[in-house]
């Protein structure tokens, strides 16, 4: 399944907020990898300008000035970081496509191991961190969230993956295909599968400048990840309702037997009736709520419009095919390199 070794086209994506300290260095280190990775592919770095505030927008400018492959993409406000990542994923065309935040934390220096991954037949490359300089708390709070998230969601995901990855082709149309507003690239990417490897790193410390993640900022993003990938909230209702139903049940029983051995004078007047009825209609109605949940669960996975399916590749049976079965087996989107390795058109800069 190793694929040949001809010129790729690679798309680098950084999306970049209020980050005027330390583009241009990043920008530096980022290009002593593409350099040497240069002679051997077409490589495009595409920034992202998040509607900064600073001067970013002057510091990239300066930097697409003398390099006819960087591309800069202005938003017109700030729409955060999964947005950004969502408009230089849509407007990448090569091959393969790299996404990295532009703060100095994700080393550039994997980039040239993404390739010979994706060279050995895989389809995403995630990174992973294994030793993040990150605060204390921030760790803590992100395994927990990972460890619930896999709980409860119905696909799993690598604990202390980051928004650094390299897609192939594939992969990137079938993001394309998924136009929900709450993004959670990180999930979506694991639901749509696809061969995958994990790529371990060490996490380093900002350049400069502070984290734009502020604490609600995380709490909105890890609710955009348990709504939109898992309904047991919606079905909490259902549950709770049940154990309503039961309780009714287990008093029924528990007021029969003072019945059954003769000590019924034991029961308060009207006791058994009221908490008979208070819990039924409290299961009653929780019971309903969780229906509604279950619909409105129903109703959600359909607006979200997702794909119901994707193929990563088709075997036709063909005569050559039949002598010599693996070369049937390459991804289909192998074997329409040109189109996808056209100069992109339309640059702005
Ligand atoms: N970022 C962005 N838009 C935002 C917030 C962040 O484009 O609204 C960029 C930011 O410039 C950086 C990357 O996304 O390149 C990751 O953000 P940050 O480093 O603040 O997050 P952290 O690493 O602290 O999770
Ligand atoms: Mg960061």
């Amino acid at each position: 399944m190793r694929r040949d070794r001809r010129r790729l086209a690679i798309d680098i994506v950084v999306p970049v907020y209020n980050e005027e300290a330390v583009v241009a260095e990043f920008h530096r280190q980022l290009i002593d990898v593409v350099r040497p990775l240069r002679r051997e592919h077409d490589v495009r770095i595409c920034y992202v300008n998040d509607g900064s505030v600073d001067h970013t927008g002057a510091e990239l400018l300066k930097l697409a000035a003398d390099d006819a492959g960087v591309t800069i993409l202005e938003l017109s406000r700030n729409f955060g970081h999964q947005a950004a990542l969502t408009a230089g994923l849509d407007r990448a065309e090569g091959d393969v496509v790299i996404t990295l935040d532009g703060d100095g934390q994700h080393p550039p220096e994997l980039i040239a191991d993404m390739i010979g991954l994706y060279r050995a037949g895989y389809d995403v490359v995630l990174t992973q961190r294994v030793a993040a300089e990150a605060s204390r708390f921030k760790r803590w709070t992100s395994a927990a969230f990972y460890r619930l998230l896999s709980v409860i969601g119905n696909t799993p995901m690598t604990t202390g993956s980051a928004d650094y990855r390299l897609l192939s082709r594939p992969v990137l149309e079938a993001l394309r295909q998924m136009r929900e507003y709450h993004r959670f690239l990180r999930g979506m990417v694991a639901w749509a599968g696809y061969r995958t490897v994990v790529l371990p790193y060490a996490e380093r410390s900002r350049l400069g400048g502070s984290s734009k993640y502020s604490l609600r900022g995380m709490a909105r993003l890890a609710a955009d990840a348990t709504f939109s990938f898992s309904l047991v909230p919606l079905r909490i209702a259902l549950v709770v309702g049940s154990c309503f139903l039961l309780l009714a049940v287990a008093e029924a029983f528990y007021v029969m037997s003072f019945w059954l051995t003769g000590r019924q004078h034991l029961l308060v007047p009207g006791w058994s009736s009221l908490m008979f009825m208070l819990l039924i209609v409290g299961a009653a109605l929780m019971i309903a709520v969780g229906f509604v949940g279950v619909y409105v669960g129903y109703i959600f996975q359909e607006v979200k419009r997702r794909p119901v399916y994707l193929v990563r590749s088709v075997h036709r049976a063909t005569p050559e095919a039949a002598a010599e079965p693996e070369a049937a087996a390459e991804p289909e989107a192998a074997a329409e390199p040109e189109a996808a390795a056209e100069p992109e058109e339309g640059r702005e800069r």
